[in-house]
């Protein structure tokens, strides 16, 4: 009994995150297993990663453009609200040297230019040890770090750990700032934290982050860290990077060619 309860609450916590694509539930009758069908179309991976190639970014246009971002928050329903402190973001600019603090001398070219950032979906996230209520995580199978908005209570100790200010708080009911509806993906609500989820629910389809889609010049690169056979791997392997605040320990899995 114990047993069936949990799966049922793992699918329920699926279903929570909007991921309605992962698995397909099948009702089923009282005191039986649920049937869960997965998309053979499913992207897999075990550690997904990006690189941001900012220097593809800044030729297309000296402060980049917007169609990575646009294409995410439209995606994912993020609200359109004004202002730093009520601001939800999911990807955004942030200027070299508030991205990468300590690194201005050693790349003081850079030190003008707005740097493409998002959740890093750290290998050792510390937004998830303090979660008390687990509504964060980081899932086993692939490291994305995910969001279950039903068991966030508010509480932004995720937001406090998080050194990379990833996370946003729903100081207000996002829905009236929504400016088109996508009725695939859910909204939040008052008083939760939300951030990028590397499009969990798309990979779940076969497909690849809208961000990723979206860009034009070819400076978003996602796939799997640990397959030697994808191209992060090997742009990784072959070219200089950088992530974030690494003197933290985190391990980004967002890295950046410069
Ligand atoms: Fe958590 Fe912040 Fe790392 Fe994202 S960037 S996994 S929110 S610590």
């Amino acid at each position: 009994m114990e047993g069936s309860r949990r799966d049922f609450l793992k699918l329920g916590g699926a279903c929570a995150l909007g991921l309605g694509a992962l698995p397909v539930v099948k009702a089923a009758a009282e005191g039986e297993q649920p049937e869960v069908f997965s998309n053979p179309n499913a992207l897999t991976g075990t550690r997904w990663a990006m690189v941001v190639d900012m220097k593809k970014c800044w030729e297309k246009s000296k402060n980049g453009c917007q169609d990575c971002m646009d294409a995410c928050h439209k995606v994912h329903n993020v609200p359109r609200i004004e202002g730093p402190k009520e601001e939800i973001k999911w990807i955004w600019t942030e200027h070299f040297e508030n991205a990468f603090p300590g690194r201005g001398s050693e790349l003081s070219e850079m030190r003008e230019k707005p740097f493409v950032v998002m959740c890093n979906h750290c290998y050792n996230p510390p937004c998830v040890r303090v979660c008390p209520t687990k509504a964060t995580f980081k899932r086993e199978s692939d490291g994305i770090v995910l969001m279950d908005m039903h068991r966030c209570i508010g509480c932004r100790y995720c937001m406090a750990a998080c050194p990379f200010g990833a996370r946003s708080f729903n100081f207000r009911d996002p829905r009236p700032f929504v400016e088109e509806l996508n009725m695939d993906y859910p909204t939040r609500e008052r008083g939760v934290v939300e951030k990028c989820n590397f499009c969990a629910e798309r990979l779940a389809e076969g497909r690849m982050p809208a961000c990723v889609e979206a860009c034009k010049c070819g400076a978003l690169v996602f796939g799997d860290l640990d397959d030697p056979e994808s191209d992060v791997r090997k742009i990784v392997a072959s070219h200089f990077t950088i992530r974030r605040k690494t003197e933290l320990g985190t391990e980004p899995n967002v890295f950046y060619i410069v």
